[in-house]
């Protein structure tokens, strides 16, 4: 095959360095080849810092870890979960593969999420040459995504967690505490005579009770794992992450006591002002359950709360 002539050559080096897209080349030792203007302006490097050098990743990261290229290049293709969470390796070698993550970006002080594709570039004999890899900021995408995300994860009245996170959040606690040996506590809470509220003040004002009970929930919860959530109507569930039934019940207590300091007027029911009745349910989680069952026993237990007389909890059998 012909050798590419001089004026091609400078002509694909020309195209290289002005390629829109942030764009730089190892070869098979991982030795930066090419770095072309885009990725100059992206990362505040430039070319003439890192041509020849192994240190592009200062670019990116504070400390050393390897780029995507270089575990192209370093045949370390398995590796790629372990340093992006956001990856999608594709299915042949031959065709690069796609991953994302948030760079520090040290030089330019500004964290950015880029996603970046790799790609080997073999020669005729099929050995490899060297490995592109390309970059995309995606931060501005990332950050709405992110936003979008949290919206979603809330309910819009209380700004708890709605009840679709809170049950992913159950199931991941009930496995981490399967994992670990540990008890895992819920507390299921109703408001007590609520559809006589809404009768007594109307429904806008029943909204803002609502309101209330769920901020009287939050700052009944002290340790980072703890979870408040709206369940539904004006049914609300607490997750308590290697709490027992007696760690559940000081929490139950709690919320008891900062609801009477609230004393929300509520004429039309049995203690005159707004209360709450509670279900609580712990246990050690096994492989033969799953959470629905202290989903369940809490339900039973704040049942029972009810018709003991309301403003109170009770807890579930065989859990304590
Ligand atoms: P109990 O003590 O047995 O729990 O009686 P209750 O009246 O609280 O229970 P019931 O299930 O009969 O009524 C619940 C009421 O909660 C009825 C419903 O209109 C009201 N509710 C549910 N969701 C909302 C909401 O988002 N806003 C308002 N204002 N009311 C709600
Ligand atoms: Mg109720
Ligand atoms: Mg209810």
């Amino acid at each position: 095959m012909d050798q590419p002539g001089a004026e091609t050559r400078e002509f694909a080096v020309k195209l290289m360095a002005n390629l829109i897209v942030p764009t730089f080349v190892l070869d098979t030792n991982g030795c930066v080849i090419i770095w072309n203007r885009a990725c100059e302006r992206l990362t505040g490097v430039a070319a003439a810092e890192v041509l020849g050098t192994r240190e592009h990743w200062r670019a990116f990261y504070e400390t050393h870890r390897p780029c995507l290229a270089d575990l192209l290049a370093e045949g370390r293709i398995d590796e790629i979960p372990v340093f992006y969470a956001d990856s999608d390796a594709l299915t042949t070698l031959e065709q690069g593969v796609h991953a994302a993550n948030w760079c520090g970006m040290p030089r330019i002080g500004k964290e950015l999420y880029i996603a970046i594709d790799a790609g080997p570039i073999y020669g005729d004999d099929g050995r490899l040459l060297a490995v592109v890899e390309t970059l995309r900021d995606m931060t501005r995408q990332k950050n709405a995504q992110m936003t979008l995300e949290a919206l979603a994860a809330r309910d819009g009245l209380t700004g708890l967690i709605n009840r679709r996170s809170f049950d992913d959040i159950l199931l991941r606690e009930w496995q981490r505490a399967r994992r670990d040996r540990r008890p895992l506590a819920l507390i299921m809470t109703d408001v007590d005579q609520f559809k006589r509220y809404n009768d007594t003040y109307g429904h806008p004002q029943g909204d803002e009770c609502l309101r209330q009970v769920a901020a009287v929930l939050q700052s009944a919860l002290f340790r980072p794992g703890d979870a408040a959530a709206r369940y539904g109507g004006e049914e609300f569930v607490v997750l308590l992450p290697a709490a027992d039934a007696t760690g559940a019940m000081l929490v139950a207590e709690r919320i008891k006591e900062h609801l009477a300091r609230l004393a929300l007027p509520h004429p039309a029911s049995t203690h005159g002002r707004v209360t709450v009745s509670m279900g609580i349910a712990a246990t050690e989680p096994d492989s033969e359950h799953e959470p629905a069952v202290l989903l369940a026993a809490a339900d039973a237990a704040l049942y029972q709360a009810k018709h003991a007389g309301r403003n109170q909890f009770a807890i579930a059998p065989g859990v304590e």
